[in-house]
């Protein structure tokens, strides 16, 4: 028998006091580090000789506190990572102790039903049909839109998965807003579709897609002999929030027969809010969607969803034959042949446990509670002589200052000025040509008091 030696017990009693005390104590925001302090660092490991365990988690344990950006911090304001709630965290833990290996139904039928469960309850509040589902659990939104124009080329293009985009006479076209997630250029670039496939639809006024503008490009490129087949709305725009006029865009895609794909990677889980639901509405129209639950469901990375209405097509994109896998079920589905991934870890443990841990009425609250203080710091900014220059009911704030555009001031001073002090993290975006700060709440630990303490320290450093 091969032993390895480690003193488990005290590491795991060290694991459990550091994620309690990491929780509830993240260390500063913005770490102050070079590249080459961190090389220093790690010369000490040659992986020549063991070094004692409970040395090197400390070693970690000290990288990890000191050199990151803590994102899990209430005064992190920026993209769209969450805190993950405790029980992700122990979620993922037990995930790794049993380690199922999800790629074969037979292999791991409770892993694979407990997310066959939670998928459709997901696709439910979304208003998705269930009787012709398919869905999966993926490393995160880039993977579910990556499968998005997947099984959109297999539904709208058969023959392609023979002879490729070879059997094709007309050029697919795919169109998506100037603010949509640059995830769709390298997914043109992937499925050899090409950076050209992809339309660039400009936003109007309220920084939404134009729809008149898409008619016009849908139409121009029929008339010039191409081929558009996919549209895609997104939910929850990165740099700005917004939403585009979903139920405008279904509709158009159903006067054109072209396939309608919602990114819902960060605001799809405002589908859990009633109040928030109707600024969504067309959502349950799309074809397939991309939802993120290391995103707003504040999970660990990285856990996205993908879901389609039509699981035929789906299947068509995916399928193999593969003759040392398990034979597989009929009435089950098999993940290795329905999605992109082969071996794949147990991604959707910890949104089961976090529904049902809180129920959906307090994911709900969660979210609710988020868009309120995005609102309190749109009124603390007015009061004190901020411009906004987004609108949307979700806490993303685009922001600029009249001495900034006066040119007295500049937006990287001011970002350079705050990563210094290490005390809050902002960031910029450029919009209609201007640079602008950008602030998301997306931390059910973050405060009004949090929100205060930007709120002073941008009024100091804007002077
Ligand atoms: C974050 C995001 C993505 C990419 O998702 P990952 O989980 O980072 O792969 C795609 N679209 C939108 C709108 C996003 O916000």
């Amino acid at each position: 028998m091969f032993t390895l030696s480690s003193s488990s017990t005290t590491l795991l009693d060290r694991l459990t006091d550091e994620i309690l005390s990491f929780y509830e104590n993240p260390p500063a925001v913005v770490p102050q580090v070079t590249a080459e302090q961190i090389r220093t660092h790690l010369k000490a490991f040659d992986f020549g000789r063991p070094m004692d365990a409970e040395q090197v988690f400390e070693k970690v344990q000290y990288m990890m506190r000191n050199w990151n950006v803590q994102i899990t911090h209430p005064r992190y304001f920026g993209l769209y990572n969450p805190a993950p709630l405790l029980t992700a965290v122990i979620a993922e833990s037990l995930a790794a102790v049993y380690n199922p290996q999800m790629a074969a139904w037979s292999h791991a039928p409770a892993a694979n039903e407990i997310e066959r469960h939670t998928l459709r309850f997901i696709a439910g509040k979304i208003g998705l049909p269930l009787d012709t589902l398919a869905c999966n659990f993926t490393s995160g939104g880039s993977e579910a839109n990556h499968s998005a124009v997947l099984v959109a080329l297999a539904h709208c293009f058969p023959a392609i998965l023979e002879d490729g985009l070879w059997a094709l006479t007309q050029r697919p076209i795919i169109y998506a807003s100037e603010l949509a997630h640059n995830s769709f250029d390298k997914i043109v670039k992937h499925t050899g579709l090409g950076l050209d496939a992809l339309r660039i639809v400009p936003v109007d006024d309220s920084l939404q897609m134009d729809v008149n503008a898409l008619r016009i490009l849908v139409k121009q490129d029929q008339n010039a002999g191409r081929k558009p087949f996919m549209v895609v709305g997104t939910a929850g725009i990165t740099a700005t929030g917004t939403i585009d006029p979903l139920a405008a865009i279904a509709d158009l895609c159903r006067q054109f027969d072209l396939w309608f794909h919602v990114d819902a990677a960060w605001a799809g889980a405002a589908v859990f809010s009633d109040t928030l639901l109707p600024t969504l509405a067309g959502i349950e129209q799309a074809d397939s969607v991309t939802v993120d639950a290391h995103k707003w469901f504040n999970l660990t990375m990285g856990a996205g969803m993908f879901f389609t209405r039509y699981a035929i097509s789906n299947a068509r994109a995916f399928n193999v034959r593969a003759d040392y896998m398990p034979p597989s079920e009929e009435e089950v589905t098999v993940p290795y042949l329905s999605t992109m991934q082969w071996s794949r870890r147990f991604i959707g443990l910890k949104l089961f446990m976090a529904l049902a841990e809180l129920g959906e009425e307090q994911i709900a609250r969660m979210i609710e509670y988020q868009c309120r203080l995005g609102d309190y710091f749109r009124e603390r900014l007015e009061q004190e002589g901020w411009i906004i220059v987004n609108t949307t009911p979700l806490p993303v704030i685009n922001f600029t200052h009249p001495r900034i555009r006066s040119g007295t001031a500049s937006v990287d001073e001011v970002l350079s000025k705050l990563y210094a002090e290490g005390d809050a993290w902002i960031s910029s975006v450029t919009l209609r040509s201007e640079k602008v700060f950008r602030m998301c709440v997306t931390n059910f630990k973050t405060t009004h008091s949090d929100i205060d303490s930007l709120m002073h320290q941008l009024n100091r450093l804007i002077e």
